[in-house]
């Protein structure tokens, strides 16, 4: 039997809401793909959230892509320890596993700190202050995860701006690479 991947679905719902003008746009692929009937305290199958991704950058353009990214990255579940952004560095790509589940089993296990691996990873690491690494290797595009990225960090560094670029020179999984580098900077205030 084929493995099922699901995704929370808690985000949605609130995208028509971001659409803005483009909202008549939105709904119709929402209700091409059926995904405003989905629970949003629920899960729904990662294909449908990878196609409705696609779907809108081809009808709306990667834009719209970044800002659905930031919708997930604040709505992403997190465990309640994650409290400052060293914690939040170190658990991303445990979080990251924390709203994905693999045959109905969530695929980071709280207790014992472990992930299945599977889906790619969200590997951050801490360079200064002011800098972070994050290497990317999952099956989302990479408009989705600097907007992602962006908001899942900016929880922890209160007033401070969050900026995620591709590394310079790096690889990109739109390019033929395996994963994206980004460097995730933030102002000193
Ligand atoms: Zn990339």
């Amino acid at each position: 039997m084929a493995d099922k991947i699901e995704i929370r679905a808690r985000t949605a719902n609130e995208v028509p809401q971001i659409a803005g003008m483009f909202r008549p746009l939105i709904d119709g692929i929402g209700h091409a793909i059926n995904i405003f009937s989905i629970d949003p305290e629920g899960w729904m199958p990662r294909d449908t959230g990878i196609k409705a991704l696609a779907m809108c950058k081809a009808v709306l353009g990667a834009h719209m892509l970044n800002k659905i990214g930031r919708k997930v990255g604040k709505n992403m579940m997190l465990i309640a320890s994650i409290q400052d952004l060293d914690a939040a560095i170190k658990n991303f790509d445990n979080m990251y596993h924390y709203n994905h589940r693999l045959n109905g089993r969530l695929m980071y296990d709280v207790e014992k700190g472990e992930v299945i691996d599977k889906i790619g990873h969200y590997t951050a690491l801490k360079v200064s202050d002011t800098e972070i690494t994050v290497d990317v290797s999952s099956p989302y595009q990479c408009e989705f995860d600097i907007g992602l990225i962006e908001e899942y960090f900016k929880k922890f560094v209160g007033e401070r701006d969050v900026i995620v670029q591709h590394k310079a020179g790096s690889v990109c999984r739109a390019h033929g690479g395996d994963i994206c580098n980004y460097t995730v900077s933030i102002s000193n205030i």
